[in-house]
């Protein structure tokens, strides 16, 4: 199904910084390289998100170049995700948390809500 809505623009910005400032390779200073932005969709609305990407500079060391991302954004969303962990994690407390027939006739409850029952599939009314 197409998307038919734009979502809000994001309220909140959030600016990620790695921990690690000296590189453990040679000890020298890891400098910002660059910085990626994206917005990661929240339980609390969406969150524009600045990575700021550190990279050491000694042409000499064996992790030159290697880039440093923060250790925080892997805790808020998956690579490339659109949602936030809190997000899959409210999604699938009650997927896994109860029973997959619980889930399922949950699931038809809300998608369906004039029938008021849950349907039964149909492949078990064929057998
Ligand atoms: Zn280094």
């Amino acid at each position: 199904m197409a998307k038919r809505k734009r979502r809000g623009d994001p309220t909140v910005q959030q600016v990620l910084d790695p921990l690690r400032t000296h590189c453990e390779g040679c000890g020298g200073r890891l400098w910002v390289a660059y910085a990626n932005t994206r917005t990661v969709v929240t339980l609390d609305g969406p969150v524009h998100l600045t990575s700021k990407i550190r990279r050491c500079q000694t042409p000499t060391c064996a992790l030159y170049h290697r880039p440093y991302r923060p250790e925080e954004e892997g805790g808020l969303a998956l690579p490339h995700g659109e949602f936030g962990l809190d997000v899959i994690a409210w999604i699938g407390t009650p997927r896994f948390g109860q029973s997959a027939q619980w889930w399922i006739a949950t699931t038809r409850l809300s998608l369906a809500p004039t029938t008021g029952e849950p349907e039964e599939p149909p492949w078990v009314s064929q057998k």
